[in-house]
């Protein structure tokens, strides 16, 4: 039974219920018949009874009984006179009867498991002349219409419980066929490594639309993942093979026979910036390796945001490239909010940093920090190169550069710090918003909510 499909279970259950309904209806059917069938067949011995009585006639002393019926729907007529003497009917086939004594008198009687029932009138006529007629009726001949029932009912029952097996194994066939779909197309998927598969959803709004909707959306957050780690693995790599090339081809020109001491040294200035760039690169990976496990290696505590962004910017502005200017109006009093303290110094780094980076001669950059209601917001502006319109949903996207040679920083451009702000910003419930214009500068707009 475990092993049975739903389908099977499902339709075995209902026919089974089927079969008690009707069993039962059956048993009520037969209850009700059988009393309705008694009730019948008292009225109808009545009704012939009283039909032969007032088809009596008397005339001139004589009872005539042409009229009256002595068979008729199953009731026999019987005349007794009124010392108890059969005169008219034939009693053969009756059981013993006694002799009619009371007027009006219903007896029921049973023999070799046939019930009668008796039925007895006085009829005095005008000259003091009187009779019995007593009506007889076996119920067993009226039974008959039950007998027919019941058999019908054997018969048309298991037909009846086969097309209900039938029609409900047909609706359950009908109702999984998406679910077959489904498993299919995920079979389909799971062999052929196809993320781009989507499950096909039937018309109807219901839950197995529902279900195959769910499905398809945790295919494309999966796919989408799939991806960025595929793009991330082949960004990493490229971003190694550059420096490693580089290293490699200063070795060879280093180790090369006519190589004087200076190139040598030269060579070894390369090597050096290189590997400088590898550790910034493995350093900055190992960081987002860790951000990217958010809530586990935040340590959270309350954070005076003014004082530390204060620290940070004291600590920028001797970073700031010749002419350009760091200004910071953070509002008083100071503003506190429950932060990783290292998370939040990265984060505004980077932002400064990227600044400098993408600044023009003599540019300056604003940092306004202010607490409403329920956020707490950061505002980081400069007057630099800004970024186009088409790279800007991209730009928090790991290894995304515009592009390498708008940075002045030496080396140290590889796309990894907005990515980097992006899920500081997350791991601390907020937001960030970008906008920008080429040539006019960059606003980050980071909200974060007050708990
Ligand atoms: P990178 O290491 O290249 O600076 P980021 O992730 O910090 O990487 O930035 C991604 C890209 O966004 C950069 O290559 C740069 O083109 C652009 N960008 C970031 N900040 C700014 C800014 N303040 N002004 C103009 N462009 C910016």
């Amino acid at each position: 039974m475990k092993n049975l499909s739903i389908k099977l279970k499902v339709t075995l259950f209902n026919t089974l219920l089927m079969f008690l309904v009707v069993l039962l209806v059956l048993l009520f059917m037969l209850t009700i018949s059988s009393s309705l069938l008694e009730a019948t067949c008292i009225s109808q011995l009545e009704d012939v009874i009283h039909d032969n009585i007032d088809e009596l006639e008397y005339e001139d002393g004589i009872v005539e009984l042409e009229d009256v019926d002595f068979y008729k729907n199953n009731v026999t007529t019987l005349l007794y006179g009124v010392d108890g003497t059969l005169l008219y009917g034939s009693a053969k086939k009756m059981p013993t009867l006694t002799q009619p004594t009371t007027d009006g008198a219903l007896i029921n009687l049973t023999t070799n498991g046939t019930t009668y029932y008796v039925y007895d009138r006085y009829i005095l006529f005008p000259n003091n002349t009187a009779l019995w007629m007593r009506g007889v009726v076996s119920a067993n001949e009226m039974n008959y219409i039950v007998t027919m029932m019941l058999q019908l009912a054997f018969i048309a029952l298991p037909l009846f419980i086969i097309g209900a097996g039938v029609g409900c194994y047909f609706i359950a066939t009908q109702a999984f066929r998406p679910i077959e779909h489904m498993v299919t197309t995920a079979r389909t998927i799971s062999n052929s490594n196809d993320l781009s598969s989507r499950i096909p959803l039937p018309k109807v709004t219901d839950e197995i639309h529902l279900l195959g909707d769910t499905f398809n959306q945790m295919l494309g957050r999966l796919e989408e993942a799939f991806q960025m780690e595929r793009q991330f693995s082949s960004d990493v790599s490229h971003e190694l093979r550059t420096p490693n090339a580089v290293i490699l081809a200063q070795c060879e020109y280093a180790l090369e026979k006519t190589s004087t001491v200076e190139d040598q040294l030269e060579a070894l200035e390369v090597v050096q910036r290189q590997a400088l760039k590898v550790q910034v690169l493995i350093s900055n990976l190992l960081n987002l390796t860790r951000l990217d496990r958010g809530m586990e290696h935040a340590t959270f505590s309350k954070c005076n945001l003014t004082e530390l962004i204060t620290i940070v910017c004291e600590e920028q502005e001797g970073l700031a490239p010749k002419g350009m200017t760091l200004h910071y109006e953070l509002s008083t009093p100071d503003i506190y909010m429950e932060a990783d303290y290292s998370m939040v110094i990265r984060m505004v780094t980077n932002l400064i940093s990227n600044g400098f980076s993408y600044g023009k001669e003599n540019g300056c950059i604003t940092i306004t920090l202010l607490e409403e209601l329920d956020t707490i917001q950061f505002i980081i502006s400069d007057n630099g190169i800004g970024i186009p319109t088409e790279h800007q949903p991209k730009i928090f996207n790991r290894f995304y550069q515009v592009d390498s040679s708008r940075s002045n920083q030496e080396g140290g451009s590889m796309g990894l710090g907005l990515s980097m702000v992006a899920q500081i910003v997350k791991i601390h419930q907020g937001t960030i918003a970008l906008s920008s214009e080429l040539d006019v500068g960059t606003t980050f707009t980071i909200i974060f909510p007050k708990v």
